[in-house]
């Protein structure tokens, strides 16, 4: 697995820096978000195993992880057409034209034709997250491919990502390192401007410095400061909830630790929290804020989780259009929700669990 905890602008965070230069500012010196490992402590072990280790493949789908790991491998040595070396977990670095290094990684398996002809990086993905459909859009594999070939003197590369779960083995033959090192240099280069350019998107799932994140925090402000009960017109919805999608994570977060908080020391004096089917109802608001704030919860965060409901978005949707949608089967309600949330089909829909703030406060006090 790729080890790039040491480096800032470590292969794994490329995207990131590419569409959000300044993470790399707001994230250097942060600790990993405490939280639940599992996924990838699991991932950790099954690219130990598939590198030769000890140990036992947890399931069904780890082995089929590793049975599609070695089925790829062995394609790729066959589209080389030469025999060739296996490198696995190479530490790799890359540096610029002064010497200085940018960054390092380490990568899954290199194949090495033993003629000195270019070979290929290979790069294995346990889960099922999300990452540029071409490979040649995919800065992580980029960065990689041009470490390696600069390890070995190629001229240009070959570069895979092989991600068994989701069916996917995007490849691309890079075939001019120059354009290349531009590409990957660039967005290194990118992280250093005197200004803290910073630009929210999917790719903020991953960033440490998100609950500490100013413009996670306005853009999540922002949709808060809109209420469901103003929005009546479809395509303020879908601007709302393209917003929302951003603050999603950050009100998550909150949620989260809102319960914790609330689970400690036999519950918050003086009024009850209860969930029902997801929501959580607060009986004594100031008390509960005093609680959040004590837990470093600011309160525009906080606010931020109270005020954002798809669920009673949609409700507000259907009543303001109760008219036009009479008779209409709810299959055809849902088909028109979801083409209206989603960018004319083309793009995901917005994860249900992760939009949906469901914390509702001000309620019984
Ligand atoms: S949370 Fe998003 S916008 Fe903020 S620094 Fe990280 S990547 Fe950039």
């Amino acid at each position: 697995m790729s080890n790039n905890d040491h480096h800032i602008n470590g292969p794994s965070a490329l995207l990131r820096r590419q569409e959000c230069p300044g993470s790399a500012r707001m994230e250097a010196g942060l600790l990993e978000p405490p939280g639940d490992n599992e996924d990838r402590d699991r991932g950790v072990l099954i690219h130990a195993i598939v590198a030769g280790g000890e140990g036992e493949l947890p399931d069904d789908d780890a082995r089929y992880i590793a049975d599609a790991w070695h089925e790829a491998v062995a394609r790729m040595t066959e589209a080389i057409g030469v025999e060739c070396r296996v490198h696995r977990e190479v530490r790799l670095e890359l540096y610029d034209d002064y010497g200085e290094l940018l960054t390092f990684g380490t990568s899954d398996l290199i194949l090495e034709p033993v003629d000195g002809s270019p070979g290929a990086v290979l790069d294995l993905k346990t889960g099922r997250g999300e990452y540029p459909d071409l490979a040649q859009d995919d800065p992580q594999l980029g960065a990689y491919g041009l470490m390696a070939a600069d390890h070995f003197g190629w001229p240009s590369v070959t570069v895979q990502r092989v991600q068994p779960l989701l069916g996917q083995y995007p490849d691309y033959t890079w075939e001019d390192i120059g354009d290349l090192r531009e590409w990957i240099t660039g967005i290194i280069e990118g992280t250093r401007t005197p200004e803290l350019w910073l630009a929210t998107g999917s790719h903020c799932t991953y960033c440490r410095a998100r609950p500490i994140c100013p413009q996670v925090r306005a853009e999540a402000a922002e949709v808060a400061a809109v209420t469901p009960a103003d929005i009546i017109d479809p395509y303020q919805l879908r601007d709302w909830y393209e917003r929302a999608k951003v603050a999603a994570p950050l009100c998550e977060q909150i949620a989260k630790m809102a319960k914790e908080a609330a689970a400690t020391e036999g519950g918050l004096p003086g009024y009850k929290l209860r969930k029902s089917r997801g929501r959580m109802y607060c009986a004594d608001p100031a008390a509960m804020w005093a609680r959040m704030e004590a837990a470093g919860i600011t309160l525009d965060a906080f606010q931020s989780a109270l005020t954002v409901s798809v669920s009673a978005a949609r409700k507000l949707w259907e009543q303001a259009n109760a008219e036009a949608m009479e008779g209409v089967t709810k299959k055809a309600l849902d088909a028109e929700w979801e083409a209206m949330i989603t960018d004319g089909g083309e793009s995901a829909p917005c994860r249900r669990g992760a939009a949906t703030f469901s914390v509702v406060a001000d309620r019984g006090a």
